[in-house]
């Protein structure tokens, strides 16, 4: 099945706003073994739309993402309605929906928009928006299917998954299942072999793997209609694998399936940052009921602060440096003494640009953690611009506490 994106907006190619619809219905799509063909991106206007338009005439599924508001600039209706030679009237039971899912707020809409956003185009089917006012158009032009969806993120996600996914999904002819598992604390040559050892001899089972920011993931698909046990058998081979190694499907992040994780052990946690400056524990806040699992932390920048907030020694600040491995594990030592947890991380390292030395060029970063009866100090060398090692030292901080907790629980 051909299936092509159409988003636009000004803010998109301008780099304002980031297009992170197009990779959502990705990965979405993907998930039902289904690839997007192609995605163009065009600004609020007329004529690039109609040219995208036509580029993508053809495709089984079009989709249109944005320019779907009450704004002079939004004029994808306009545009695929006059592509169409079809009409745009208002139509007042959408009308009077927006009224009453504006309530109050209506106030600040002048009629002339509450007009604009009432049109829909002729033929066209209405996907509910629950979040918002711009409801989305489905329009069927012989087999092929045309949506039109709104830009706002939290409105177009539910009625992708809602609407219009079970749509395009009714339109395939050869249904492809999938089994997506996440793996967190292992690397990815390990993962690859081991994963693909376990799932030796189910035949039929197309296998991809991929890094993802803290973790990583294995797809598996298959058609329907063959080996219907492939999938099940498959995810219980991976269980058996990798066992608590795997992200349960209810943990968004790595750093979430580490708060669980303590939460089960009745454990709290700290963070002691140099280099990400408070990463951690803004990875292990992320989540709402965190503080089931975290009690703060301290960023130590400075030597100072070392010293002062977590009792590193400053001889051995001036033997070691702020960054080496007798650092971190005196940094964990504060965590443990002065602050009342059972658990923690700490790291120090160079982030870059500048800072490096041929002994600790750019990318090194001591990263510590312990829990109870367990304690792991290890100096990891991390390529990448200053972003990726601080990004990179969050994930290897909370995967390292995550590893501490499965091996001692076994
Ligand atoms: P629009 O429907 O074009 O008025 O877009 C409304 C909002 O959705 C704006 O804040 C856009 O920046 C945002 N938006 C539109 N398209 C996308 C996209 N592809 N990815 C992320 N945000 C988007
Ligand atoms: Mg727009």
């Amino acid at each position: 099945m051909n299936i092509r994106i159409i988003c636009i907006g000004d803010e998109l190619l301008s780099g304002d706003t980031v297009n992170t619809n197009l990779a959502f219905i990705g990965e979405e799509l993907a998930n039902h073994g289904l690839n997007v063909a192609a995605e163009t991106c065009v600004p609020d206007d007329m004529d690039a739309i109609h040219d995208a338009i036509r580029q993508s005439d053809g495709a089984d599924v079009l989709i249109f993402i944005g320019g779907l508001g009450p704004t002079t600039d939004d004029l994808t209706r306009a545009a695929v309605a006059s592509y169409l030679g079809f009409q745009i009237r208002v139509d007042e039971s959408l009308k009077q929906h927006i009224i009453s899912y504006l309530g109050e707020r209506r106030r600040n809409m002048a009629d002339a928009y509450l007009d604009i956003q009432s049109q829909v185009i002729d033929t066209a089917e209405l996907l509910p928006n629950n979040n918002g006012t711009a409801p989305g158009q489905l329009i069927r032009r012989g087999n092929a299917l045309w949506a039109l969806l709104p830009g706002p993120p939290r409105e177009i996600k539910p009625m992708f998954i809602n609407f219009l996914l079970p749509k395009i999904l009714e339109k395939c002819d050869s249904i492809v299942e999938t089994l997506t598992v996440r793996v967190c604390a292992l690397p990815e040559s390990i993962v690859e072999s081991k994963a693909r050892h376990a799932i030796e001899g189910i035949s039929g089972l197309h296998f991809a793997i991929c890094i993802k920011k803290d973790c990583i993931m294995i797809r598996l698909s298959k058609p329907a209609d063959s080996n219907p046990q492939a999938l099940d058998l498959a995810k219980q081979r991976l269980q058996k694998e990798f066992g608590h190694y795997l992200l349960p499907d209810e943990c968004l992040t790595t750093a979430h399936y580490l708060g669980i994780l303590l939460k089960d052990r009745h454990l709290m946690m700290a963070t002691a940052e140099s280099c990400t400056g408070g990463g951690i524990a803004a990875a292990m806040t992320d989540t709402a009921g965190s503080s089931e699992w975290i009690v703060g932390g301290v960023v130590t920048y400075a030597n100072e602060w070392k010293m002062n907030v977590l009792g590193v020694h400053e001889e051995t600040l001036q033997r070691h440096g702020a960054v080496s491995e007798a650092t971190v594990h005196q940094m964990l030592d504060g965590l443990q003494m002065r602050f009342d947890v059972q658990a923690g991380v700490a790291v120090s390292g160079i982030a870059g640009p500048g800072g490096g030395t041929p002994e600790k060029p750019v990318g090194t970063v001591v990263i510590g953690a312990f829990a109870p009866h367990w304690r792991c100090v290890k100096t990891f060398h991390f390529s990448g611009l200053r972003d990726t090692v601080r990004q990179r030292t969050v994930n290897a901080a909370i995967n390292l506490l995550i590893t501490g907790l499965l091996e001692t629980n076994h």
